[in-house]
Parts: structure tokens; sequence; C-alpha cells
């Protein structure tokens, strides 16, 4: 199944080029604050299975091209990334390849956005905001201490996630956190519907022109093995986003720019990159 979230909330279920309306199977009240019902519907899902399935049969079909994607889960409880997990990321970074001892880190969930929605760029002069093709990991089921042998069970699907991240040397945090700096999408594709996580191209293209192109089998720490990781520190929840790292290529974005993301039986998007206003922090030259 592929769930994509739209026009204001709404939760679909995407059959071939067109979306069908299962908001109210979800349980999604699409006036809820905080929008946390993305989160229940996934914590729900073997419930509510059946019923969004009916939903999707008796639902009219609406083209995908005349909806607005958004990102699926918009108030998840975590969005942790990977740092450098890929060797060849980390030679063009003239970084160790550090990911098995780095752990993770976080990104603020405020940062998310979906397919059909714009990346602003802050106003930070001389600085580069760079993309970063990921894989995306979304959470099914709750649990800490996972071991890898036992970690796919507890993920719901996949997604596609763009990374957007100045670079330079402050804390990563705050140099990946601006707003619409991780457009996750187009939507989620559950599971069992992607045969194997550890072999997926994860293709990113600027204008057209190609700029990266990994497999997950390139990964330092795989996606099993980064859920044990993580689960050590922290209890995974539904509805967490895990960001597993980029491959080579990364490079700088501008406004104007068209960034299409390709993974294939998870999905592709483009994502429209605007200028916007204030930089705060980054603005003001490092001095570390
Ligand atoms: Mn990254």
């Amino acid at each position: 199944m592929r769930f994509a979230r739209w026009n204001g909330g709404r939760i679909g279920l995407v059959v071939g080029d067109t979306i069908r309306d299962v908001t109210e199977a979800a349980g999604i009240d699409i006036g809820e604050w905080p929008p946390v019902g993305p989160v229940r519907m996934i914590a729900d899902f073997d419930r509510r299975r059946d019923a969004i399935l009916n939903a999707a049969e008796r639902a009219s079909p609406v083209p995908l091209r005349d909806v607005k994607l958004e990102t699926p889960i918009p108030w998840p409880h975590k969005l942790i990334a990977i740092p450098v997990n890929y060797h060849a990321h980390a030679l063009e970074m003239s970084s160790p390849a550090i990911s098995r001892n780095a752990g993770f880190f976080m990104k603020s969930s405020a940062s998310l956005s979906g397919a059909g929605e714009p990346i602003v760029l802050p106003d930070l002069p001389g600085r580069e905001i760079h993309h970063e093709a990921e894989l995306a990991v979304i959470i099914g089921k709750r649990g800490r201490q996972i071991a890898a042998a036992d970690a796919l069970k507890h993920v719901f699907g996949y997604a596609c996630l763009l990374d957007i991240t100045v670079r330079g040397k402050q804390e990563r945090t705050i140099r990946k956190s601006y707003d619409t700096f991780t457009p996750v999408g187009p939507w989620i594709t559950t599971a069992d519907e992607v045969d194997n996580p550890a072999n997926l191209d994860v293709r990113l293209w600027v204008n057209g022109e190609p700029r990266q192109d990994a497999n997950t089998s390139a990964m330092i720490v795989g996606v099993a093995e980064t859920i044990e990781m993580v689960s050590a520190v922290t209890t995974l929840e539904p509805g967490d986003i895990i960001a597993t790292g980029t491959g080579e290529g990364v490079g700088p974005i501008a406004a104007g720019d068209a960034v299409r993301i390709e993974i294939p039986q998870v999905g592709e998007m483009t994502v429209r990159v605007v200028q916007g206003n204030g930089g705060g922090n980054l603005a003001i030259p490092a001095r570390v």
C-alpha cells in the first residue's frame, strides 16, 4: 500500500496514478491539532487495515496530478538521521566513515515538508546548501533494544527523503533543521511492497542532470543495524522517521532548481527550490 497525505491533511491510498480518499477509515480528523492522526493510524494499523482497503475500493479515484501532496507524517515523535553512512560520501567529504561509531543525530520535525511543497532556502550569502538523497525508514511498532534480526518487523514502510544541509562547521542539527529542509514522500510505501531495503537504488537529479546514484547495499550501517543502534538508546515509536544517510554526489541547490529523487519500488518526487528570507545564526560566519 502507498499512503499519501494530501489537500490539507487528508489520507489516501495511491493506486496507479490516482489517489483514493481513506481519511475517515484511517481515523484521521483533518482539523486536529497537533496533527498526530497519521502516527495513530500507523500505531493502529493492524486493526484498521481492512477498513482502509474497503474505503479505498469504494472511493472515487482522484488523479494524482490534481492534488497537492503533503508530508505523510507531519508530527512524528522523532526525526532521526544517520551521518556519513556511505563510504563514497565519506571520501568526497574528506570525512572518515564514521557512522558505525558516530551513531545518529536529530533533525527538527518542523523541517518536514512534502512532495508538493517547495524547499525554502534561508538567506545565507556565501554558504552552500546541499541536497542529500536518502531512503527514509518509517517505524511501525514501538521498540527498545531491538535486535537487528528482529528490526525489519518494526518497519511500517519506506519513503524518499531529502536531507537538505547548509555546509559548514556548526552542529548538524542547526544546519539541517530549517523549515522545509526534510522533504519526505511522495508517499509511504508499506514494507511488504519493498523486496529488500538493502538493495534499493537511490538516485537524484537537479534540473534533469544526474547528481547522485547509490544503492543501499553500500550503506555502512544497514537499515536493520540502524534500528538496533538507535533503539539501544531511545525507544522507537510508530511514525518515527529515520533518514538513513546519503551516497556520493551531494552538491549545491539554488532558487529555481527542481530536485528529483527516485527510489524504485518506493517512489519518485520532484521538489522545487525557492528563496526565502532570514538565516539566523548561520548567516554569521562560523568561528569554529
Ligand atoms: Mn544526510
